[in-house]
């Protein structure tokens, strides 16, 4: 017999109050503490559907300290429900390393599958789903987020990641440099009132979120690239080409130039010659 808790990773709406099953609400009313990754948004929820079951905030600041007393409680046959800010708990969120330390100290862990943004983001997206690599939140290192996008450039899976509104677009035209030509599509504020899904190419999605700041949650998605094109170097005729569409969507000339001659691999100096001598010919 199980002489410890249990710990209950219950998924909760991406969106949509109502978006939740019965399961997670018998769970959310039954176990002894709801453990939330932001409680002023599981509030909503809990008042939503008249739990009132005490609430314990975990999130990436108290991890360590929070962590360990909901491991005490767990070992003293406590029940405890573990909730992201939105979706499945365990992905891109703190939630894992409780899920870890649960499982170290034989504490049973189980899972009430429902909404998770990136498969909502994946599903809707249109492109293959038969594999994809799943990203998160890229990281803020310099040298680890360029590996990420390196690695997502070499990517022929479907990828997901997720951004947050203000950093959008500084994330596009980075990709901009590893993906050009790839489509993308850009999941916004999935089964709320706003939803909008915008696909298109990055300088498309550039010039359109640069008019219309994004607001509200985002998730990525981005093609599979073709694996023999993947390994193609590119010529400088393609290359001063995504230039032109970079500058059309108001990134700055030296800024493109640098950001294209990275992805193909080519110095920026002899693209920036070569962009110049075709402006010399077209004024001739
Ligand atoms: N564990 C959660 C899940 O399974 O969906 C994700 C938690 S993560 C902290 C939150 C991120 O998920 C947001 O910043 C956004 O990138 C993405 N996200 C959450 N809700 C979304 C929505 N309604 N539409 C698009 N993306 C969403």
């Amino acid at each position: 017999m199980n002489k410890k808790g249990v710990l209950y990773l219950c998924a909760t709406p991406i969106g949509n109050l109502k978006d939740i099953t019965i399961r997670v609400m018998e769970i959310l009313k039954d176990v002894d503490y709801i453990a939330a990754e932001d409680t002023r948004r599981t509030i909503k929820l809990l008042n939503y559907y008249n739990i009132n079951t005490p609430l314990l905030s975990y999130h990436e600041h108290n991890k360590e300290k929070r962590g360990l007393e909901l491991i005490e409680l767990l070992e003293k046959e406590k029940k405890i429900a573990l909730v992201s800010d939105a979706g499945t708990p365990g992905l891109s969120d703190p939630g894992f390393e409780l899920i870890k330390e649960s499982i170290k100290k034989d504490i049973e862990v189980t899972s009430l599958p429902g909404p998770c943004a990136a498969v909502a983001a994946v599903t809707v997206s249109g492109f293959p789903i038969k594999r994809f690599a799943f990203y998160g939140f890229l990281s803020s290192k310099k040298k680890e987020r360029r590996k990420e996008l390196k690695e997502i450039g070499f990517e022929n899976k479907t990828v997901v990641i997720y951004e947050a509104p203000h950093r959008l677009l500084k994330t596009l035209e980075e990709l901009t440099g590893y993906l050009a030509g790839r489509e993308i599509a850009v999941c916004r504020e999935l089964t709320k009132k706003f939803e909008e899904i915008k696909r298109g190419k990055l300088p498309e999605l550039i010039g359109y979120f640069k008019e219309s700041s994004p607001k509200g949650e985002i998730s990525i998605v981005i093609e599979p690239g073709e694996w023999e094109e993947l390994q193609v170097e590119r010529s400088f005729t393609e290359a001063a080409f995504e230039v032109r569409q970079l500058k059309e969507a108001g990134v700055k000339e030296k800024e493109a130039v640098k950001i294209i001659a990275r992805y193909f691999n080519l110095s920026s100096k002899d693209l920036y010659k070569k962009i110049i001598d075709e402006k010399e010919n077209f004024n001739k």
